[in-house]
């Protein structure tokens, strides 16, 4: 048999199910399961993601089964239909989609009315008896078609601004402004067949081809566009974007056109099963009478609320469609409950009302930002829709993550005259500068600029730069116009629909009521409420722990999690931040942050440019108190948690003075010649030195300075003991690369700890370990684990050593070699499993084989990267260890990754 390459769906019987989403597409597949539930569809096909896989592989040619598996489909859509493509008559029109397997907002292509041919128009006008309309449809297509098929697919660049759409649309606008029009439905009859007359023309000089007037034609165009399109410029960054694999494909379909602009009978929508920006369990929706659904999603029409519900301070005049067409509403509100109980997940679906009757378009899981996916995946977990497990694996770590965002002050907020008000797409706070294109946001921000990108409304072609802006402005728009949706499946600050914004991209300002701003200026927004403010308003950081949902959640999380979470805190402010979102420990205090305070840099100078032990320990004498009262900060601040310290580990000359001055007033207090300091200095340059004298090695050459750190770590935690506070101290080596290195370490702190102990005359407990951040101390693990007491994962140094890449200068290259494939991540961001993995692993078996508790953790940057968290849970560390903000992402990512593991073993 020939091998299946076109699956019909209609009539309440379709080939394929919503689990065929590889090879359906999303879309393809849930509109396969709609018609099986019996929901009313319009008929139509899906060829397969299979076919777009091998039309690029042999050379952009389809399968020759394909033509007749299309024909025999439509013959069955037009059997239902009772129209037939192409007839003078009664002809069928259709719509061209695309369909990934995973969906990509506004990414891909959509042709709609194909098959309106100078032959077939006389046919529709005679059935719709509308003209107007009909007219109106061929002008849609001769937009879409032009611009998808006749200029993107064919690889047509064309300047921004240049393109074929814009020149139509050009044209649309002088014939509105001649008429004195505001509104594209004031066009008649003889503006839109003048209008069509003048596209035809205008596609015909700029494309140097003509429009093709044969629906079969038309046809395979679309097909072929889309298939095109899944190679295009915007398709493939944003693929990249979201690590979309390129093989995937995308499928094609193939569907009956059903009419929202036949009249005021006629209606289309968008909506959400629930609130998507909120969460909250509400029918939520927007609609627009006599229009097409690119109306609404293109935000060229401000929408209607669907319900009273839905409604707001700013759309309470608008009519919903609850209340002009109650019974089409109560058919709607009985399907997208179905369809939510059905998939069990918040739907995004689209509708259209041809002559009061209801067709679903699409349903698909809605697109959410992250304090709704909480509040939903909880709230449907309690409902007993899902179960716990699942309510976890549904939030994704950086939805997290977005509640840790900051948002607008309040009392800054209260004072700032307010610039304008749009919709609240995305919400959080945002300030930065003001700039137009994305190219300009990606530049900016590369520099270091703190950017928003204002748009009159975003395309795809912008995916770059709003991914780059801090936040995203648009003039135009609603709730699920593309920046809405893109800006929202990234927890990002976005407003839309902000009508007062009159954006001069030439000039490069936006005049808004008569106040103009330029490029460069800044502006802050409030994406919650949806308030534009002139200048950088403040800032404050989230404050996820009165948000209810969101601590159910994380209790959820934290009983399922196995990993413990640590912070790398090395104040007591960030140590008590980190507590208070879920540190169980600090994994990592940098002591030599504690050098770098104005009050000890001189000390610390004057220890390393000493040329006698003697000095070396004056010094240093002097830092003790200091290090000391450091540590029982912290000590104090974690009440009883473990906390690991870590001796000094960065090469000294970075805490050299820099200048002549500097040295020269170094000079004067140490009372040593200018002309010695300097030799001193000049002398401690390294080549390498991040290769160089540095971590343990310091240690072993200058064993006085990690003398001193034990000496005020143990002094601390012995006199909070006196206190009644429960201090214990983990001391860490670092760089150790040779177990003789960990060995002489260990000498000094344990003798330091026990002279430390016996002064005091009390017994304290305390361990010593290392971190392990260097190949060799991974592979010869077995010899280092007889004793140390724990260990923990430098992956930074690790992944720097490991790789031969410096980590202070691969950001140079390393993001061409991500964007160009060479490296799927930066390893800096998330573990390499395949080599700094591969070592880990060795490091755990072997230490583990000689010490069978030994404990674990890692204090890389990695550890608050769920990708990397998943990788330690794998290699059953004991705990990861991250900055403060990362902690609950770190507890959240260590929950979905036990519970992926259970779900494993259980297959
Ligand atoms: C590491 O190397 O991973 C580490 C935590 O230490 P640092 O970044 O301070 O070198
Ligand atoms: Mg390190």
């Amino acid at each position: 048999m020939a091998k299946k390459y076109v699956y019909f769906f209609g009539d309440g019987k379709a080939d394929g199910n919503a689990k065929m989403k590889n090879l359906l597409g999303g879309k393809g597949a849930n509109i396969a399961e709609m018609t099986n539930l019996g929901i009313p569809v319009p008929p139509g096909f899906t060829i397969t993601t299979e076919v777009c896989t091998l039309y690029y592989k042999n050379n952009r040619r389809y399968p020759m089964e394909l033509k007749a598996q299309v024909d025999k489909a439509m013959a069955r859509v037009e059997k239902i239909m009772g129209k037939r493509f192409g007839d003078p008559e009664r002809p069928l029109l259709v719509s061209v989609r695309s369909g990934a397997r995973s969906s990509m907002p506004g990414m891909m292509e959509t042709v709609l009315n194909i098959g309106l041919t100078t032959k077939t128009i006389p046919g529709m006008i005679k059935m719709t008896k509308n003209p107007r309309f009909v007219y109106d449809a061929y002008r849609r297509l001769l937009m879409m078609y032009s611009d998808v098929v006749m200029e993107k697919a064919a690889g047509i660049e064309s300047e921004d601004g240049h393109g074929i759409r814009e020149k139509l649309e050009h044209e649309m606008d002088r014939v509105k402004k001649e008429k004195g029009y505001k509104n594209d439905t004031e066009l008649t009859v003889d503006d839109l067949k003048y209008l069509c007359e003048r596209f035809k023309e205008i596609i015909k000089t700029t494309l140097k081809k003509d429009f093709p007037d044969d629906p079969q034609e038309q046809l395979w165009g679309g097909i072929g566009a889309v298939f095109q399109s899944w190679m295009g410029k915007r398709a493939v960054a944003y693929r990249r974007i979201e690590g979309i694999p390129e093989d995937w494909g995308t499928a094609v379909n193939v569907q009956a056109m059903v009419f929202g602009n036949t009249g005021d009978n006629s209606a289309t929508g968008v909506a959400f099963t629930r609130n998507p920006a909120t969460g909250e369990d509400v029918f939520y929706g927007e609609w627009l009478p006599n229009a097409q659904g690119e109306d609404v999603v293109a935000g060229i029409r401000t929408p209607n609320p669907v319900n009273k519900a839905g409604k707001t301070d700013d759309t309470k005049h608008l009519p919903s469609l609850e209340e002009i067409m109650p019974d089409v509403y109560k058919q709607l509100f009985k399907i997208q409950k179905r369809l939510e109980t059905h998939y069990r997940d918040m739907q995004d679906i689209e509708f259209t009302i041809e002559d009061g009757r209801l067709w679903m378009l699409q349903t698909r899981v809605g697109k959410r930002n992250g304090q709704a996916a909480i509040r939903m995946a909880v709230e449907m977990a309690k409902s007993g829709l899902i179960k716990k497990e699942q309510a976890i694996m549904r939030v994704k770590p950086n939805q997290i993550d977005e509640l840790l965002h900051p948002s607008v002050d309040p009392a800054e907020e209260k004072k700032a005259p307010m610039l304008a008000k749009g919709l609240p797409a995305g919400p959080g706070g945002a300030t930065g500068k003001v700039v137009f294109t994305a190219d300009d946001a990606e530049t900016w921000s590369k520099k270091g600029e703190k950017v928003i990108l204002v748009r009159t409304e975003t395309s795809p072609e912008d995916v770059h730069g709003m991914h780059a802006a801090e936040a995203i402005l648009t003039a135009k728009g609603g709730m699920t116009s593309h920046a809405a949706l893109v800006a929202r499946g990234w927890g990002k600050c976005c407003i839309v629909g902000c009508s007062d914004l009159d954006i001069n991209l030439k000039k490069r300002e936006i005049n808004v009521n008569g106040r103009v701003l330029k490029e460069g200026d800044w502006i802050t927004l409030n994406g919650t409420t949806g308030r534009v403010y002139e200048g950088k308003l403040k800032l404050l950081p989230a404050d996820p722990e009165h948000n209810k949902w969101y601590k159910e959640l994380m209790k959820w999380a934290d009983k399922f999690r196995r990993l413990k979470v640590r912070t790398n805190a090395d104040t007591p402010h960030d140590s008590t931040i980190a507590k208070q979102y879920g540190a169980e420990g600090i994994g990592l205090c940098r002591t030599e942050h504690m050098f770098f305070g104005p009050d000890r840099i001189k000390a610390v100078r004057e220890m390393i440019l000493s040329d006698t032990t003697e000095e070396r320990r004056k010094a240093l004498a002097k830092l003790l108190p200091m290090q000391r009262e450091d540590f029982k900060g912290i000590f104090r601040a974690m009440n009883g948690l473990p906390v690991t310290i870590r001796l000094l580990d960065p090469p000294l000359h970075e805490f050299l003075p820099h200048t002549d001055t500097e040295l020269h007033e170094l000079a004067d207090e140490m009372g040593v010649p200018f002309e010695r300091l300097d030799a001193k200095n000049k002398s401690l340059h390294e080549f390498n030195p991040m290769l160089g004298h540095r971590g343990c090695r310091l240690g072993v050459t200058y064993p006085e300075i990690y003398e001193m750190q034990v000496q005020a770590i143990m002094e601390a935690t012995c006199e909070l003991k006196k206190d009644r506070v429960k201090v214990i101290p983990e001391i860490m080596i670092p760089l150790v690369g040779h177990v003789n290195e960990f060995k002489k370490m260990k000498e000094i702190v344990v003798k330091v700890a026990e002279d430390v102990q016996k002064n005091y005359r009390i017994k304290v407990p305390y361990t010593v370990g290392t971190m392990i951040e260097l190949p060799r101390a991974c592979v010869t693990s077995d010899e280092i684990a007889e004793v140390a007491d724990f260990y923990s994962f430098g992956t930074n140094d690790l992944t720097q050593t490991v790789y031969g890449l410096s980590r202070d200068d691969a950001g140079r290259f390393l993001p061409f070699y991500v964007e160009n494939g060479i490296l799927k991540d930066d390893p800096f961001i998330t573990i390499d499993i395949e080599g700094v993995g591969a070592l880990m692993r060795i490091a755990v078996e072997k230490g583990r084989k000689i010490k069978k508790n030994l404990k674990v953790g890692i204090c890389g940057e990695h550890g608050g990267e769920p990708k990397s968290v998943e990788f330690c849970h794998s290699i059953g560390l004991d705990y990861v260890s991250c900055s403060p903000f990362r902690v609950p992402i770190a507890r959240f990512s260590a929950a979905q990754a036990a519970i992926k593991e259970k779900a494993k073993k259980k297959k």
